[in-house]
């Protein structure tokens, strides 16, 4: 019991942030972080002591993560205040009291702190107004520094306007538009701004914010590459469909769905730009090869599917799968959401429900154990006898074995 702990150590714990914000709001929230008034990594080891549990600590910033057996973690933090050095820098870190740490925050809407020991046990903290602006449905900075301590901020806030179905309070929203005219977005680093980014396009309705990003002059102090307007928030409702779609399929491997937005977010982008802008980005690699060269692999084949219109009912699954096979299940998402012609969007679901993972029942043994020899001829044979599978030429084993005999 975390409340047991803090009295035997002597310590004053309570939950912070978007716990608490949410459980006000009526908003389920599993993501509990804790802070000790006094040091968090002893905390956790007293914990550790008292329950089966594991501790992983973080001595430079005095945190610790407790992780139970059944997966759970609970994020334990020293209470702490930042200093910044510089507008966009990591800041300093140093032990202060909860109201300092609170004050550090981002939104007055994250500084209330629930107490769970002592006499205070279940009795709220909040020294910034956080209750009335949650009444109010209004995001406000704690200072008028905080957007240049913190450019990524002006993300968050954004995010949190569209999740929360909040808007930015006047003074913060004057504050907000000040920062990105001068330009403190371009200060941070890009891992910080992509970190945001993601976040953002991870939120069930990223088209909103998008929109939101482009009122505030936040989408060009991000990329001037970029651009968003009614035909691509068009593309990207359809693109929340697919991923929907997609997800009810039976047996689909997990799906992160900003990659697909942020597809869409490329446009006709030539691939030169896509490049400059995932370098801008510090684009991990793995991803840059989706949205680089992947996506220009994947346009020839979209193109040829527009020109068929109507006609592409007419292709055979063999045909179908020549034309999509390879391309990563990203990219078909992209090629649904944005195609404007029926039969084109079906020919993509089609593909994806059924002949993407059609295999052959026999394989390259089977073949051999019939007398086809080990080398080109077997490859050749095994997608001949997948052509066959696509097409429904042969549904069982029994009428496989008969066509390679043929
Ligand atoms: P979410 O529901 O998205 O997890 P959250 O409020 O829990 O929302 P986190 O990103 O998990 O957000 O951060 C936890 C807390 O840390 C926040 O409530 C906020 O008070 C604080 N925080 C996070 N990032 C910043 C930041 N850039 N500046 C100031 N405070 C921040």
């Amino acid at each position: 019991d975390l409340a047991q702990v803090a009295e035997v150590e002597g310590v004053n714990i309570y939950a912070v942030g978007g716990f608490v914000r949410d459980l006000l709001l009526g908003v389920a929230n599993l993501d509990v972080d804790v802070v000790v008034e006094g040091n968090a990594i002893a905390f956790a080891e007293a914990l550790q002591r008292q329950c089966d549990c594991r501790v992983r600590p973080h001595e430079k910033f005095v945190t610790a993560v407790v992780i139970f057996p059944d997966g759970y973690k609970l994020d334990l933090a020293s209470t702490r205040t930042e200093y910044y050095l510089q507008p966009g820098a990591l800041p300093l870190v140093e032990q202060a009291s909860l109201k300092l740490d609170l004050y550090r925050r981002d939104f007055t809407i994250n500084t209330l702190a629930l107490a769970l020991n002592g006499p205070r046990q279940g009795e709220l903290t909040d020294y910034f107004g956080a209750q009335r602006d949650l009444h109010d449905k209004a995001l406000r900075v704690l200072h008028n520094l905080s957007f240049v301590e913190d450019p990524t901020r002006m993300l968050r806030a954004v995010r949190f306007e569209q999740r929360l179905g909040f808007t930015l309070g006047q003074h913060t929203a004057h504050l907000l538009r000040s920062a990105v005219q001068m330009g403190f977005l371009q200060r941070v680093s890009a891992s910080r701004v992509l970190h945001e980014l993601v976040l953002l396009l991870g939120e069930p309705q990223p088209g909103r914010a998008l929109a939101r990003l482009v009122e505030l002059g936040l989408l060009d102090a991000i990329s001037e590459e970029l651009r968003f307007d009614d035909s691509l928030q068009q593309h990207f409702v359809q693109a929340g469909r697919a991923i929907n779609w997609y997800e009810l399929l039976p047996e689909v491997a997990p799906l992160e769905h900003w990659p697909v937005y942020f597809l869409c977010l490329l446009a006709d982008l030539k691939t030169t730009a896509v490049e400059r802008l995932c370098q801008r980005l510090g684009m991990p690699q793995r991803y840059r090869r989706l949205f680089v060269e992947q996506r220009h692999e994947a346009w020839p084949q979209y193109h040829q599917l527009e020109r068929l219109g109507q006609r592409v009912e007419q292709l055979c699954g063999s045909e179908l799968a020549r034309l999509l096979d390879g391309l990563p299940v990203e990219l078909l998402l992209l090629g649904m959401a944005r195609t404007r012609h029926q039969p084109v969007r079906l020919a993509f679901s089609r593909y994806v429900t059924g002949l993407r993972c059609l295999r052959p029942m026999l394989d390259g043994r089977d073949l051999q154990r019939l007398g086809c020899p080990a080398g080109p001829l077997l490859g050749t044979l095994l997608r001949q006898l997948r052509d066959a599978r696509l097409d429904g030429q042969v549904h069982t084993r029994e009428e496989e074995l008969a066509w390679v005999r043929v």
